[in-house]
């Protein structure tokens, strides 16, 4: 197989960098499409930055923070740190006592490692359900956390949300909601409450993720609890910094909900034009082609024959498939997917967000024309072998 390791996987990303490095010397960053829908952010002007050198800058963005993230989050008091799993250690590590439980509930496996290795730190007891029916509250439980929309961009119901909640609550344990991606995703496409609005005493959000914010977590609840983990976070270094703070500001007045809503329209567009497809699932603000389904894609077209494809398959695995294709979307047609550049363990499957900054400068049709000419792209690299390493690493 052709990417076999984290450092296969680590060669595949550098050789990414490069091409987006020679994409934006020869062609401008115009040319490139980051549909990722992790694309960051970084917005500061030189006001905000000469700031940074003062001892006032922090204190005034922080009354800032506390403002604008009430606003998105809800809850009594606001805390930044460094990432979303940095706060989710931060508030494990301040509220899961040892030999306790902490039950994590979520629409679909799998959870987010994050939870999972934090309760291990603690020496706490972990349990995980995706089935309301299955559910049940441990003897000596000290925190119930609640993911609200998955990696995968899976959403819970309301109405699991407000049952979980309530059941914890009458064993007066509190509620945590991971909502990396669910702040934005539940509120805005799926028109639920805020985690807090349902009666979470702690939530997070990524900011990040469906918008234009910094790689950053944010989290808002009970002030007792938020003082806590607070000064747990101060102790370990989870915090967020100064120049963090000043982008996940900007980056919660730069959010517009009518960026995600007119996503929606901008899928149903693609989708009518993709119909000679099958290989693709819809996602909240996009599509996106798992392994599997580009191999189905790629067997039952039809431009190769079957005894062909059993040699391919040899040496070709279903994820090198999408690596493959990720290479050639960024290289001929400056489209930027997760496998093209993401870090060793991620996941394969290639996502288009169509809620990103440049989708929104990106006329559909010329998307669907990318997505089917590099398609076809892929059904020729994959007949030569040496010429799917290039594509993957490079000429080294
Ligand atoms: C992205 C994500 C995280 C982690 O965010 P980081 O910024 O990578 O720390 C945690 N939980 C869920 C559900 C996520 O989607």
């Amino acid at each position: 197989m052709l990417v076999n390791n984290p450092i296969d996987e680590v060669k595949k990303r550098e050789n990414s960098l490069k091409i987006i490095r020679d994409i934006i010397k020869n062609q401008g960053r115009e040319n490139l499409y980051d549909l990722t829908g992790l694309s960051g952010g970084f917005i500061a002007n030189q006001n905000d930055l000469n700031l940074l050198e003062t001892y006032v800058g922090p204190a005034i963005f922080e009354e800032e923070l506390e403002e604008l993230g009430k606003k998105h989050l809800g809850g009594e008091k606001i805390l930044a740190v460094n990432r979303t799993s940095s706060g989710i250690l931060a508030t494990i590590l301040t509220l899961v006592k040892a030999d306790s439980y902490l039950i994590h509930f979520l629409p679909e496996l799998p959870s987010h490692p994050s939870i999972i290795k934090s309760v291990d730190i603690v020496k706490g007891k972990y349990l995980e359900f995706d089935n309301i029916d299955d559910f049940y509250i441990a003897n000596n439980t000290s925190l119930i956390v609640i993911t609200g929309s998955t990696m995968d961009h899976r959403v819970l119901d309301e109405e699991t949300f407000k049952k979980i909640i309530a059941i914890a609550h009458e064993h007066d344990i509190p509620v945590f909601v991971d909502d990396a991606s669910g702040a934005r995703l539940r509120t805005v496409i799926y028109n639920q409450k805020k985690a807090i609005d349902l009666g979470a005493d702690l939530v997070i959000t990524s900011t990040d993720k469906l918008m234009p914010g910094p790689r950053g977590g944010l989290m808002a609840g009970r002030a007792n609890l938020i003082d806590k983990i607070k000064s747990k976070a101060y102790q370990f270094g989870l915090e967020a910094q100064p120049p963090s703070i000043i982008a996940i500001v900007n980056g919660l007045k730069a959010f517009k909900k009518e960026n995600l809503l007119k996503s929606l329209q901008r899928k149903k567009s693609l989708i009518s034009m993709l119909n000679s497809y099958s290989f693709f699932e819809e996602t909240p603000t996009g599509i996106m082609i798992s392994k599997k389904g580009l191999q189905k894609e790629i067997n039952g077209c039809g431009k190769i024959d079957k005894q062909t494809l059993s040699q391919i398959y040899k040496f070709i695995s279903s994820s090198d498939l999408c690596f493959i294709w990720a290479a050639l979307l960024l290289k001929e047609e400056g489209i930027i997917t997760i496998p093209a550049v993401s870090m060793p363990g991620a996941s394969p499957t290639i996502r288009f967000d169509l809620s990103s900054k440049d989708a929104i400068t990106l006329d559909m049709n010329t998307l669907y024309k990318k997505i089917d000419s590099s398609f076809k792209s892929l059904l020729d690299t994959i007949q030569d072998l040496d010429k799917s390493k290039r594509v993957l690493y490079g000429n080294q």
